[in-house]
């Protein structure tokens, strides 16, 4: 079967997985963050090493350990009870993340919908960024260089994501509002999808 679907996206430290978390404490929606998946890893696991090879330089881990962590995570979640794949819409946050991944996808998601936080300012992300790393520890968000790499990125690798699912499934979202706001707009449509 293919999990029905809704996809959060937008540069980081525009508000996906604030909105994400919120999303996922309503009654049929498990949300998972491919990037908090990635950071439960042990450091000195395989793929941790991977992981934070990648991820300390702002690059995406590459795709295929990806994918088969994703997908490990998704089955262990429905194995232990908290994804219920045949009633939840799965909220997914951080994957896919570049076309290929998208492709490698497409008989496992079945797509209802895109959310698209659009976030005008750049220093507006750089600054939550760096504010984030205080709060959450995280290494990626420390080091200005990393910060401005990881939305190169985002612009280069993770944007043509917008063309693979085409405009039918898309509703953009302005991120610069408050995350009450946000939350409505998205809530908007997500009743309806
Ligand atoms: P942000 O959206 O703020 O960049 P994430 O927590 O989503 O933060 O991701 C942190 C890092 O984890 C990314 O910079 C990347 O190295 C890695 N990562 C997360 N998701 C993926 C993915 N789908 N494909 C490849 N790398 C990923």
């Amino acid at each position: 079967m293919r999990y029905r679907t809704i996809l959060l996206f937008g540069a980081p430290g525009g508000g996906k997985g604030t909105q994400g978390k919120i999303l996922g404490t309503i009654p049929d929606f498990f949300h998972c963050a491919c990037g908090d998946v990635f950071r439960s890893l042990k450091a000195d696991s395989p793929t941790g090493k991977v992981f934070l090879e990648y991820s300390s330089r702002g690059q995406l881990v590459p795709d295929q350990p990806t994918i088969d962590l994703w997908r490990n995570f998704i089955e262990t979640s429905t194995k232990t009870g908290r994804f219920h794949p045949q009633q939840d819409t799965l909220v997914l946050d951080g994957i896919p993340r570049n076309a290929h991944q998208a492709q490698m996808l497409k008989d496992t998601l079945d797509v209802v919908g895109i959310f698209y936080l659009r976030c005008t300012e750049e220093e507006q992300l750089v600054q939550r960024l760096q504010r984030r790393a205080l709060k959450e520890n995280r290494l990626d968000d420390a080091n200005l260089d990393v910060i401005r790499q990881r939305l190169k990125t985002y612009e280069r690798e993770s944007k043509p994501v917008l063309d693979y699912y085409g405009k039918t499934l898309l509703h953009r979202i302005n991120a610069d509002q408050s995350p009450a706001k946000v939350l409505f707009d998205i809530l908007r449509h997500v009743v309806k999808v």
